[in-house]
Parts: C-alpha cells; structure tokens; sequence
C-alpha cells in the first residue's frame, strides 16, 4: 500500500503504534511537543522538517524570512504546550552550488528570532543535499502541567490567539501578484504573517500558569483541521462560529468576497487554538493585554465526537470545502491547502 492512502495523520498513527515507550517520557507522539523528564528536570521537545519546493519557495521567500520562519514554526509548537523555548539543534541539508551570503542571511534571521525569545542555537547537522532541506529540534522549559490536544470537555469554549487566514492569503498574493504586492500596505501585512509568524509564547504560558486551557494546539494546517485533532484527542464534537472568526483587515478588504475560506482552511497561521471552562470567560478575556494579543471566542464544543461543524449566524452548518493540510494525500483526493506547494 503507497503512504498517500494513509494520510500524515494515518502515517503517524501507525508509527507510533510501532515506536516502544520507554521511561521517562511524560508526553510522547500526538502532541505538539513531548514532555521528557530525567533525575535533574524535565523539558519540552519539538522537531519539524522544511523542505524546499515543499513547504517553501525561495523565489518569494528570502532567506532571512525563512531562517526566521524555520525557527518560529518550532517555537509555535512550544507555546501550543504551555511552555518556554530555552534550546534550538539546526540541521541543514545544502545543495554544492548554495551562496555563503545566503547561508548568513538564514542565520541572520534564526537569530533574529532567536534572540527576541532568548533561544541559543546548540548544534545540529550539515550535509550536502538536492535541494534545501532545514530540520529544526526545539528544547524548551514545560509549564507545571503542559497543555496537551486531549482535555477538552463539552460545554468548553473554544478560543484562538490572532486573526486566522493571513498567511494563506498572503501566500496566494504572492504566488498571483508578486509585484503589485510590494505597493500595498495592506498586501505588506499579510505577506509579513506569511514569511515572519509571531509564536504566541506569552500567550500559551500564561494560559498553562494560569491553569486555564484544557486543550491547546497551534494552527499550522488550518483551523479545522488543527481543531478536529483537539476533538479526536479530546474525544468530542466542536461547533464553530463562522460570523466570529477574527479576521484582520487587510484580510477584509483584499479577500471580502471570499468569506472565512481561508481563515477555516489556510495553513501556517501559528495562533493559539484552545479550550477553557465557561465559568473562567473573564479571566480568558483578561489575559489579552499581557499576551500582547487579541483572544476571540469562537465555538464550543459539544458531546458528539463528530468532528468540527462550522455553523453561520443562524446556526446552520456550512460546508468547509478547504479542509486544510495533508502532504501526503494526493490533490485529487484532499482540496490542496494554499501552502501546500
Ligand atoms: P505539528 O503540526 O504540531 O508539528 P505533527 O502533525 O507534525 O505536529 O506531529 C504530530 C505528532 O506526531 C507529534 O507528536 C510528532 O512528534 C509526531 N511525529 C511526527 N512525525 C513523526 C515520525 N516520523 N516519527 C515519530 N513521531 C512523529
Ligand atoms: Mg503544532
């Protein structure tokens, strides 16, 4: 059987059904980072693999952006537990002909990113390969009890860190319209979600110091999809609000007739997708001026595990035709998320 019947989900799945559990591990696989412990502590540990032509494009990504990128999708994963990134190990796969200018400017922007968030750079892997391939591994300090995708209950809010559907926008602008993108300001703010995402580490701290979150994910694939793997590990059903996704306003006035298509489906946002407890609304609302960002309601999630049901204003469910990520189903089979090539 070829893997793109499996799906990545799938393929996981029966990885981790294949890989032994030995001790010390707290979290392992299905997680956005797992939770490790030793005699002296314990941490957070995270990997994701870039590959050119795949998950990016040097022809509309410098290498700046993607250094900065290649370490803030890890930090992401970090911040969807509750903790704090604290180590990077880097591991580039380099074609012969690459320019050491553009080596330096990848490493310009890992630093960039790395230092607004105190991460050091402690090792990796150099080797020589076809095309660009970036494998980053973060280490980071968990929070007393990291947020998992299971611990969702029915009758829990749903909540997301940001506005949604920026980067998938950004990147069919660019992929459409390179050059009349850099004459608007409004197509400039999109594109800087696409190429420079903000990990919400203030965010998933507090949320995990502060006890309120029951699940939490990073939106990476899409809001549906990153949802539904909240109800599958929370085993339940969640009902999302279409009228109520934030949306930015570059996202109004460029794609306003395109409705939520993109905030429900477009990959790569890195916000906060999370659960809480009814009676803590007010804390959750607090909570927005130290994270530095808004925090939206939008859903709750009910008893059926029936997935994520999206529903307009008179609570009637929509179809969500763009379902987000999977690199490994073919196109003909899943709707192609914007990123996905
Ligand atoms: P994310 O989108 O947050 O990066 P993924 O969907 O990539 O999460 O991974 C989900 C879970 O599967 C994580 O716990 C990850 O560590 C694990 N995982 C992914 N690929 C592999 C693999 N090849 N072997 C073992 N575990 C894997
Ligand atoms: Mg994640």
């Amino acid at each position: 059987m070829n893997i793109s019947r499996l799906g990545e989900f799938g393929l996981i799945e029966r990885i981790r059904r294949r890989v032994r559990v030995g001790r010390g591990v707290k979290i392992g696989i299905g997680d956005d980072a797992a939770w490790v412990t030793n005699a002296t502590g314990s941490s957070l540990v995270t990997a994701d693999l870039l590959i050119e032509r795949i998950h990016f494009d040097l022809r509309w990504t410098s290498l700046f952006q993607l250094g900065y990128k290649s370490l803030a999708v890890n930090l992401s994963d970090i911040a969807a537990m509750g903790g704090t990134p604290a180590f990077a190990l880097l591991s580039l796969g380099i074609p012969r002909d690459f320019e050491v200018a553009g080596l330096d400017e990848f490493y310009r922007g890992v630093n960039a990113l790395a230092r607004e968030f105190g991460v050091t750079i402690i090792g990796g892997d150099t080797n020589v390969a076809g095309s660009l391939i970036i494998s980053v591994c973060v280490i980071g300090t968990p929070p007393r009890r990291p947020v998992r995708r299971r611990g969702a209950r029915p009758g829990d809010d749903i909540y997301v860190t940001g506005t949604l559907g920026d980067s998938a926008l950004g990147l069919r602008l660019l992929k459409e319209n390179p050059e009349g993108l850099r004459r608007s300001r409004l197509a400039r703010a999109l594109l800087k979600r696409h190429h420079q995402p903000d990990p919400r580490i203030e965010a998933g701290s507090l949320l995990a110091r502060r006890n309120l979150a029951t699940a939490m994910i990073d939106v990476s694939d899409g809001l549906v999809q990153d949802l539904s793997h909240i109800c599958h590990a929370s085993r339940i059903g969640a009902v999302v609000w279409n009228e109520r996704l934030p949306l930015s306003r570059a996202y109004r006035r460029i794609a306003a007739r395109e409705g939520t298509r993109y905030a429900l489906g477009g990959g790569e946002d890195y916000e906060l997708l999370f659960c809480a407890r009814p009676h803590n609304r007010a804390r959750v609302e607090k909570l927005q001026q130290r994270a530095g960002v808004a925090i939206t309601r939008i859903g709750t999630c009910v008893a059926a595990a029936g997935g994520v049901t999206v529903v307009d204003g008179m609570g009637l469910p929509i179809p969500t035709l763009l379902k987000g990520h999977d690199h490994f189903k073919r196109a003909d089979r899943a709707e192609r998320n914007s990123s996905a090539l």
